[in-house]
């Protein structure tokens, strides 16, 4: 069988050359193929020799992922992907086009654990963590399709990203990697459900990537029956890993908060939530609920909508309410994998 050299390291595309007899300046130029160039065919590098070509192609494979579907929307620049894996399960990730930048959101997991009751990915439970390549590849298959540069990615698709840590972070550091697309950390973000110790665990890398972590409610009666994960790691302990983080990695920190129509959109609600947020440096990030079938909740009326914002801005918080882009395809999180898994 092949050896996979997607998502490996430059380190490990030293190894793997240096096994081959070649001298280090052709990994690199391997790795540039690889991760830069995007290319998955042996035979299309063409500083290298037809004899290399031939070996390489009888030792290795770059893999992948298939696109099973892509539906553009007709409301608003995004572009949704179902990516199919080896193993039949699928996995989303969306191509978001504004004004000066191109954003990726990708999934880390086929499936999710944590079980959000307003949240189509969580459905299912989890199937299993995104291997390194899986991740990266739903950002090169959306390079390879786009005509500008992906500039920023967002870790927000389905799964927890900080719960399969490891592929994560190496995915992140094979995207900042200069031989490869050379994306900013600084360009990066991390979504979390308030994984505790992982929140712990990334601010000591010290990589200035931004956290974004899902509160969705300002007080843990209310986050308990929202969120699962709230029953384990409650709002003090959450917010105080986050006080680490921004202190480590010198980051203003983004909240999102979920607006469910008169379940955890009250005023009062929105002043415990300036009170829970004083003295942070962040971002509020209000996305009115994406309605699913299987939740009975729905999004509040504009006006709710606006009331809420209105009371954080006159704490000074910053706040905007999230753009709602590609509800025409299903954009929110996990509902056209949920599609294929109901074989609609
Ligand atoms: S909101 Fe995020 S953490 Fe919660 S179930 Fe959905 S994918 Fe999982």
């Amino acid at each position: 069988m092949k050896t996979n050299i997607q998502g490996l390291t430059a380190e490990e595309f030293d190894a793997l050359m240096k096994a081959q007899g070649e001298p280090a300046y052709r990994a690199r130029q391997l790795f540039q193929w690889v991760h830069q160039k995007l290319v998955t065919d042996f035979e299309a590098m063409t500083n290298f020799s037809k004899v290399q070509r031939e070996r390489f192609t009888s030792l290795w494979e770059v893999r992948h992922l298939g696109i099973e579907a892509v539906e553009q929307s007709k409301t608003s620049p995004t572009r949704k992907y179902l990516f199919k894996l080896p193993d039949g399960e699928g996995v989303e990730s969306v191509l978001m086009i504004f004004e000066n930048r191109l954003s990726a959101c990708v999934s880390t997991q086929a499936g999710c654990a944590y079980g959000c009751v307003f949240c189509a990915s969580g459905l299912f439970g989890l199937k299993r963590n995104l291997e390194c390549w899986e991740i990266l590849d739903q950002v090169y298959s959306m390079q390879r399709n786009a005509t500008e540069r992906i500039s920023n990615i967002v870790f927000m698709g389905t799964g927890e990203p900080l719960a399969n840590y490891d592929n994560t972070l190496k995915t992140i550091r094979l995207l900042n990697n200069p031989n490869g697309l050379g994306i900013g950390m600084r360009h990066m973000t991390v979504s979390t459900v308030g994984n505790v110790p992982m929140i712990l665990k990334l601010a000591d890398e010290g990589h200035p990537i931004r956290l974004a972590v899902s509160l969705h409610a300002p007080n843990d009666e209310l986050r308990d029956k929202l969120m699962p994960v709230n029953k384990k790691y409650k709002i003090g302990e959450l917010l105080e890993a986050c006080r680490t983080y921004q202190s480590k990695v010198k980051r203003r920190m983004t909240f999102e908060y979920t607006l469910i129509d008169n379940v955890n959109d009250s005023p009062s609600l929105a002043h415990q939530l300036v009170n829970l947020l004083r003295g942070f440096r962040c971002h509020v990030n209000l996305i009115p609920l994406n309605p699913m079938d299987e939740y009975k909740g729905k999004a509040p009326s504009r006006n709710r909508v606006m009331a809420f914002q209105a009371i954080l801005e006159e704490a000074r918080i910053p706040v905007t309410v999230r753009e709602e882009r590609g509800q025409d395809i299903t954009a929110a999180c996990g509902q056209l994998r949920r599609r294929m898994m109901k074989g609609a």
